[in-house]
């Protein structure tokens, strides 16, 4: 026999029959698969699970004392006609297990030997899908197993051989490996697959240089890959998952340090700053100073636009810091060097906001081709849905024609094969909400000529981690001062369902506003009462996230307009905003809100990001628990742009002690919107932060956590960056680029690779 490495198929080392199972239910068709598919959890021998922790609907395996064991004989089930039993049931077996605290039955039908093989007091590992009967947990049919010293079962190794107990070994250090399971293959199983196969694998290729396995102190790959699943102290697991940890991190690291190299390696038009344009003009007549760091980031902005390579940038800062003066001025740059800059909006009311912003503080020097233009100025050409075919057609032809001016838009402009004859930046706002395909097709928006630069920017603050791996590829600029002026922002959570006064007062505070002369937003969940749960404008409306399933519809937009306009506010002056006004319309308002010909705007998120009128002071979100929180800290950094304190109250029927609440009670706590972010992505589940496949499975990051592994993140991003350096092929180190494929699944490096 050849020698098995971790290339080499299952069945030449494990049954074909078992193989063929572990293929079709896990995937697992290598004996590296196999090596990788980790245990989930370890259970220490004696030590029996919290059953508190189970959640129903969802598979588990726990460790418990058997404690009763109880047998119905149902008879032949016609005979028992009335009672539902299952067809063909005539015998039960409950087993009462139990962990200090909680119990748990077990239900079998029709195995008679239970009790002949499990007695009680016995320990034994259960796994199954927890359901909920009568109001009390129960795993129907789980499958059983004790451990192969036989000191788990109360009866010596006589229950080795019974038809229904798998036998699992136990390691010397007491450490139990519990591998995630789907139907139809058992602990044993994948247990007894494993150990055959470390059996007879040879020596492993460390694919990690020595030097760095040196630096940090990891075991190598081989010990490692033994350690994690037949551990032989919880010393050696901790290495063995130390090692594999930092495995994943370098090959997530890797993909992003070649995307980088990569696209270094491109060329760019270099537009340097030129004294006596555009820029130099807009600088001279900017009304207020920039902050320190709106001029540090704008250095080097403008440094990488000098530069013969695309500069690829993500700015965060926070809402209100002052990001679109930087993205302009980075525009005023490019076209000084005679090219193009587009700007990208996630939504029409803001691809127009950004229009007429950009028109206000150009002033003359944004009315190229109109009368008593300066003649250096330039045009701002804005392009949506709305355009009637003849301006669309002419901006269209300008904007082909390569002539020097900004387009302003949406992602739409990239789907409907709009063709820049001489572009030179993409500045993309408020990026969260573009899709992963939408960035990728920005950068590939570059038919003939050098990709154009991009700087990309977003008011949602990134954990560092999120910002190192799904943003990797990209060098980050920070702005984290506001400009001097604002006004703090006060949030309280409003209890409508405990405290029903309560609302009245907040239509009450509203009026009040007005009364002084500012304007609110009550924001809605949906547009209409016939949309089911569909949110607008793509948002990440989470539902029936707090386990209250079967509440009232969420409020809309339409019925909560409604009853203000007949009851609490009658008589102010209402408009409504959503994504599925014609975008004439969407304009209008819009710009009636901004010139305060509009009292209270009732709208959906499509408010959430960048739309700025420094005269309104109030947020109310109605149904607050209904969105994340990030959402929640964007929607509020809409009021406080002015000389008033921002007010935001979150209304939400959730009592006090629903996981909703909890999320509300924090964003009412902290205006620190990286704390936020943090909180955010403990709530959220790990896969989530990579992307997810189609299929809903999770990414093949398995040892790597994005909140616990800061270190390892930031460590293997340095390493990645040395490695690839000079050697973007990694000619040098074959055994990294086969560790990549292994560790991350074509589809998550697509995504990484789109980025
Ligand atoms: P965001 O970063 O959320 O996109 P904006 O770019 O919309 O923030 O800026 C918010 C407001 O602050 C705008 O009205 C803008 O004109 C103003 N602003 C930006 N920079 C400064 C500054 N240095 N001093 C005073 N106001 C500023
Ligand atoms: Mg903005």
């Amino acid at each position: 026999m050849d020698k098995i490495d971790l290339t080499s198929t299952l069945d030449r080392v494990i049954g074909g029959r078992t193989a063929a199972k572990l293929s079709e239910r896990l995937e697992l068709r290598t004996v590296g698969d196999l090596l990788r598919h980790y245990p989930r959890k370890y259970d220490q021998r004696g030590k029996l699970t919290d059953l508190a922790e189970l959640i129903v609907g969802e598979r588990a395996t726990v460790w418990a004392k058997v404690e009763s064991i109880e047998e119905r004989e149902l008879g032949h089930p016609r005979a028992r006609a009335g009672t539902r039993t299952k067809r063909g049931v005539s015998h039960i077996t409950n087993i009462v297990i139990a962990d200090s605290h909680r119990k748990l039955t077990c239900t079998f039908f029709n195995q008679r030997h239970w009790s002949k093989q499990l007695r009680p007091g016995a320990d034994a590992m259960f796994s199954g899908k927890v359901s909920l009967f009568n109001g009390k947990l129960q795993m129907s049919s789980p499958s059983v197993a004790i451990l192969s010293d036989g000191r788990g079962d109360g009866r010596g190794d006589g229950a080795k051989g019974a038809p229904d107990i798998e036998v699992i070994e136990s390691f010397p250090g007491g450490v139990i490996p519990v591998y995630p399971l789907v139907e139809g293959v058992t602990q044993a199983l994948v247990q007894r697959s494993i150990r055959s196969v470390l059996d007879v694998l040879g020596d492993v290729v460390d694919p990690v240089p020595d030097v760095l396995l040196a630096e940090h102190g990891l075991v190598d790959f081989g010990t490692a890959l033994h350690d994690i699943h037949r551990p032989r102290t919880e010393d050696h697991l901790a290495a063995a998952q130390r090692r594999l940890r930092y495995d994943e991190a370098l090959a997530v690291q890797l993909v992003l340090a070649r995307r980088r190299a990569d696209a270094r390696n491109y060329p760019a038009e270099p537009c340097p700053r030129i004294d006596g344009g555009l820029l130099d003009e807009f600088d001279r007549n900017l009304p207020f100073a920039l902050t320190v760091g709106q001029q540090l980031v704008g250095e080097i902005i403008a440094t990488d636009l000098a530069t013969i390579h695309p500069m690829n940038r993500l700015l965060q800062g926070e809402v209100g810091s002052g990001k679109t003066v930087v993205a302009l001025r980075a525009m005023l740059q490019v076209l000084d060097s005679g090219r193009q800059a587009v700007m990208l909006a996630p939504t029409e009311v803001l691809a127009g906001q950004h229009a007429r912003s950009l028109r206000d503080v150009l002033g003359p020097l944004g009315r190229g081709g109109e009368l008593g233009a300066p003649p250096e100025a330039t045009t701002i050409t804005l392009l949506t849905g709305s355009l009637s075919t003849a301006a669309r057609r002419k901006a269209l032809l300008a904007i082909a024609s390569g002539q020097p001016g900004i387009a302003v838009g949406t992602h739409a402009l990239l789907s409907e094969g709009v063709f820049f004859g001489n572009l030179g930046l993409i500045v993309v706002d408020e990026q969260h909400r573009f899709g992963v395909e939408q960035r990728h097709a920005l950068r590939t928006r570059h038919p003939e000529g050098n990709p154009p630069h991009v700087l990309v920017m977003t008011a949602t603050p990134i954990p560092r981690t999120v910002a190192m791996t799904v943003y990797g590829d990209l060098d980050t600029s920070i702005l984290s001062e506001l400009p001097k002026g604002r006004s703090p922002i006060s949030t309280t959570v409003v209890p409508a369902a405990d405290k029903p006064t309560w609302l009245d007062r907040v239509w009450k505070r509203v009026r009040e506003e007005v009364g002084k002369g500012h304007q609110s937003y009550v924001v809605c969940p949906k547009i209409g009462d016939d949309d089911g749960e569909i949110p607008d404008d793509g948002s990440d409306l989470e539902s029936g996230e707090d386990g209250s399933a079967g509440r009232r519809p969420p409020l809309s937009v339409t019925a909560v307009a409604q009853m203000l306009r007949d009851g609490p506010l009658v008589g102010l002056r209402l408009g409504v905003l959503h994504g599925r006004l014609p975008s004439g319309e969407k304009d209008e308002v819009m710009r009636a809100f901004a010139a305060g010909d509009i009292d209270v705007l009732v709208a959906t998120t499509v408010i959430e990001v960048g739309v700025d009128v420094p005269n309104a002071s109030m947020m109310v979100i109605m149904d607050a628990e209904r969105f994340g929180m990030s959402q929640l800290h964007q929607l509020r950094g809409r009021v406080g742009r002015g000389s008033a304190p921002g007010v935001c109250l979150l209304v939400t029927e959730a009592h006090e002690n629903a996981s909703g609440r909890a999320r509300l009670d924090a964003v009412a706590k902290t205006n620190d919107g990286f704390a936020l972010a943090e909180a955010d992505l403990e709530l959220r589940r790990e896969g989530d932060v990579l992307g997810t496949s189609q299929a809903g499975r999770a990414t093949s990051l398995r040892q790597l956590s994005m909140l616990r592994d800061k270190e390892v993140i930031a460590q293997a991003r340095e390493d990645a960056q040395g490695l690839v350096g000079d050697d973007p092929e990694m000619s040098q180190w074959p055994g990294l680029a086969e560790m990549v494929s292994a560790v991350i699944s074509a589809e998550s490096q697509d995504y990484l690779d789109k980025g």
